[in-house]
Formats: C-alpha cells, structure tokens, sequence
C-alpha cells in the first residue's frame, strides 16, 4: 500500500527523464525526474526498517526525502529560471538534518520529527511558491503549476496536524499503521501525482513553444518570417476591434552594394542590428516580419497612418544613427518606408500592396524617408543613393 505513492511518482519520475531525453537541453528535467526516486528510496528505507535501528533509519529516511524535497523545488524553479542555489539548499539541508539529529540522538522524538520533515518541506515549497509568483500572470499551463504548487505545499500543515496531532505512535509496527502514514501516502498519490502531472505538462508545453518559436521566427533577425507574419497580420486585420490598423512596408537601402563592398557577413550583421532595432521600437501589440531578404513589414494594431508615419521614422532616424564596425561612420546604412491604414474589408495581400508601392515611392524619390500616402513623383531621384 505504501509503495503506490511512490510508485506513481517513479512513472512520472521516468517520463520526466524521457522528457528530458527528447532535447537533452532542459536539465531541470533531470532534477524532476531523481526527486521521486530518492522519494522512493525513502520510503523503501522506512518500509523495510532498513537500518534495523530507530535513530540510523530515521536519519538516512529523512535524509531522502529532504533531498527530494530540495530536488523537486529546484527542478520547479529552474523551469522558469529561477534557483535556491546550491548554498541555500545546503543550508535548508543542514538545518533540517541538524534537527532531526537532535531529535532522535540527545532528546528522541518521534512527534518533534514528523513535524520537522513535514513543516519544512510545505515551508521550501511555499519559499518556491513566493519565487514564482510572477507565473501567476503568465500563460494558463504556468498559473495551473503555480496552484497546484500552492495546494501541495500548503497541504503539509493541515494534514501533518490533523493526522498525527500531539502524539506519534510508540513502535515502527504502529507507526506502519497510523492515519498519518497512511494520509500522507494518499495525499502524495493525489496531490504528489498532480503536480508531476502539472509540471509533465508544462515541460511538455515548453518543448511544444520552442518547435513553433523555430517554425515562426527568422534566426538571423528574431523577428516573425513571413509565413507567421502573414499568418497573425491576416487574423489581426480580421478583428474590427483592432480598428485603426496600419502597416509599414520597409526595405534597406542599396543593400546589394553593402554585401558587395563589404562581405556577406556584414550584410548579416546589419540584418540582425536591424532586427534588433525593429524589436526594441515595437508595442507589444505590434507584428514584425521579414518578409523578403532585406525586406521588413509592421502591422500596428491600433495605430491609425499618422501613428506609423512616426514609428516608421524613428526606425528610419534608428538606423541612420547606427554605427556599424565595417564602416566608419554612421549614417551610411539607410532605409525606406511606405505606410498604409488598412480600409474596412480588405484582404491582406492589396494592403500590403499598397504599403509596397508607398515603399517604392521612396525608393523612387531618393530613398531613406517615409511616405505616407500615394504622391505622384515628378523627379525620380531627388537625393543620391547612400552606401
Ligand atoms: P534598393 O535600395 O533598391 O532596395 O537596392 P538593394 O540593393 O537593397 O536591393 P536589391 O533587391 O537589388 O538587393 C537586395 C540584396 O539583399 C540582394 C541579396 O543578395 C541581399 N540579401 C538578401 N537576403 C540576404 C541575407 O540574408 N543576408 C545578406 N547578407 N544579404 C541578403
Ligand atoms: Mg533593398
Ligand atoms: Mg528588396
């Protein structure tokens, strides 16, 4: 009976190391996946009174499961970041193993013991649970692990109270026996087992955010490639609620003559500097795509043309103030913007057309500014084309 918590924890313990194995990248895995196994061995420690001695057992006992215990909140925090950090754990460590060496070698207590191991581990938990609370504004699966954690460690005080209250049984036979042991199997069965099933999931989701993160994002730039950029422009433009809605069509200037004079690679590296660029001027809101070699676009939901003629220019100034190591000085990489307000009812495919052929308005009338509205360009090129 006593080895089905832990059993069921060792099934989950294992799908956390195949979890693990899939990428071999998310060693926090590895911390979820031993927790249980030193559980087990804990347990295995009590259930076969192995050492045959009160003291030794309750000793190498505790010292299991306190591991595990620290295991299982680093593995927890490490997920989102976050760590005790070896000194702490250490320390929670000493200080827990300090005091059930106390209670079973100077002034034996089994009572002071159970209440030990049982308020420490819900107070490392509910410490792990005060470090992410941050998840409880984050995506649905993170607020599930961050409850499910809450409930879990908290659950140590009640049970621990109720079940054993101020009187531990005398022998190890009857200890065997107890409401406490046996609620505390149930409980780790139960609310052990939802929260392996919480954190498998949220691993499991992680892994899922990372295919669709490489799927949608172009590495050189970090910005959407234009598949997923069409993909979340086309559902934006279809919310009426998004209304006014503007896109910015952007192309480098000359970039044929920067990879010509100065290498491929530092064509790259304009690429990723202005990636970075875009990502740092837009809104949260906003959408960025590169939708061609040099060739960026910018849903603004929200933002009527006015709107995007401004943040066009601050990319436009942006850039132009950028200093790139292959070059000496800035303002010599530039480029060109055409903006367009989406009109009720219209596909993406003609809006982005029209962003384009402001586009190319500047590009005809000198390159490295922003048009906003269609104008009839009299004289082709009224600047000379920079780098
Ligand atoms: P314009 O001002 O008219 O836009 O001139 P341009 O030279 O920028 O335009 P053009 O379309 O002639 O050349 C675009 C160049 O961008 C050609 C291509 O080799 C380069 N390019 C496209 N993708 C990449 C890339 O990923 N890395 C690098 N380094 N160059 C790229
Ligand atoms: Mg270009
Ligand atoms: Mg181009």
């Amino acid at each position: 009976m006593a080895l089905i918590g832990p059993g069921i924890l060792c099934v989950f313990g294992l799908s956390f190391l195949w979890a693990w194995a899939i990428e071999r990248k998310r060693h926090y895995l590895l911390l979820l996946a031993a927790a249980p196994a030193l559980f087990a061995l804990g347990v295995m420690v009590q259930v076969f009174y192995w050492p045959p001695r009160t003291q030794p057992n309750a000793l190498m006992s505790g010292l299991f499961y306190t591991t595990a215990v620290l295991l299982a909140a680093e593995g927890i925090l490490r997920r989102s970041g976050r760590r005790f950090g070896l000194a702490l754990d250490l320390v929670f460590l000493a200080a827990i193993m300090g005091g059930l060496w106390y209670f079973s070698h100077i002034v034996p207590s089994t009572l002071v013991r159970v209440y030990i191991q049982n308020f420490s581990y819900g107070a490392i938990l509910l410490t792990a649970v005060f470090y992410l609370t941050p998840l409880m504004r984050a995506r649905a699966i993170d607020r599930v692990l961050f409850w499910t954690l809450f409930v879990f460690a908290l659950h140590f005080f009640p049970r621990t109270a109720l079940t054993i209250g101020t009187q531990a049984p005398a022998t190890a036979l009857a200890f065997g026996a107890s409401l406490f042991w046996h609620m505390l199997h149930l409980s780790l069965a139960v609310l052990g087992a939802a929260l392996a099933a919480a954190l498998l999931a949220a691993a499991l989701s992680d892994v899922i955010d990372d295919l669709r993160r490489e799927r949608d994002v172009d590495g050189l730039t970090g910005v959407l490639n234009r598949r997923a950029f069409e993909a979340r422009a086309e559902a934006i433009i279809a919310q009426d609620w998004r209304k006014p809605c503007s896109l910015v069509a952007c192309d480098l200037d000359a970039f044929k003559q920067i990879n010509d004079r100065h290498g491929h690679a530092a064509g790259d590296h304009v690429l990723t500097a202005f990636g970075e660029l875009l990502r740092r001027t837009a809104r949260s809101a906003d959408v960025v795509g590169r939708i061609g070699g040099e060739e960026f676009a910018i849903l603004l939901p929200g933002s009527p043309s006015s709107g995007a003629y401004l943040f066009a220019e601050r990319l436009r100034r942006g850039l132009a103030g950028t200093h790139f190591p292959f070059l000496p000085s800035p303002g010599q990489i530039t480029a060109s913007f055409g903006i367009a307000e989406h009109q009720s009812g219209e596909p993406f495919q003609p809006f982005l057309a029209r962003a384009d052929r402001r586009l190319y308005q500047a590009k005809a009338a000198g390159r490295n500014r922003t048009i906003a509205a269609d104008t009839d360009i009299v004289s082709p090129v009224q600047k000379p084309t920079p780098a």
